[in-house]
């Protein structure tokens, strides 16, 4: 039987398609791109509302509070405690090998955004405690087609999570 047409070497074979759960972050496509231009260049960043200062955390295209679409863009610290964390053994997404962790994390009294819902890497299970200290950490995500001008080009991706300080 003849295989189908396309294959997905920018997956490596990972997981398909279909269950790519990465944001397309190239600017054609995504609003809040700016989020993950900063993020390769190793900035934490995040949307504040310019009428109201509504901080919102993950970014926005539009105030939650007041509507409006005049949104700065400010830095947020990278690094916190954890407050409080869960690891998943079962039930873990395609591609994900157990355990996933997710913490709360405290980003600090002096942050624009006191706390935070993160995955943590580089971490073992069962070793993660309240209080431990985690800083960002920013990785590549297998890059995305996208047509440009007729062309078809990778559009390179990041995403972010937090990993234990050493
Ligand atoms: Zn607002």
């Amino acid at each position: 039987m003849e295989k189908p047409g396309i294959g997905i070497p920018f997956l490596e074979g990972k997981y398909s398609p279909t269950l790519d759960m990465w944001p397309l972050e190239a600017k054609e496509f995504n609003r809040t791109h700016t989020f993950y231009d900063n993020l390769k260049e190793g900035k934490f960043t995040t949307t504040k509302c310019k009428q109201c200062n509504y901080i919102a955390f993950p970014p926005r295209v539009i105030c939650p509070e007041c509507y409006s679409d005049e949104l700065e863009w400010i830095e947020l610290p990278k690094r916190g405690k954890v407050i409080t964390m869960v690891e998943k053994w079962g039930g873990v997404a395609i591609c994900f090998e157990p355990p996933l962790i997710d913490a709360w994390i405290d980003m600090g009294e002096s942050s624009p955004v006191k706390r935070l819902l993160s995955r943590v890497i580089n971490c073992e299970g069962g070793q993660l405690k309240e209080g431990d200290e985690v800083q960002l950490v920013v990785f590549d995500v297998p890059g995305h087609p996208i047509e440009k001008r007729k062309e078809r080009i990778i559009a390179e991706r990041v995403f972010f999570a937090f990993e234990p300080v050493k």
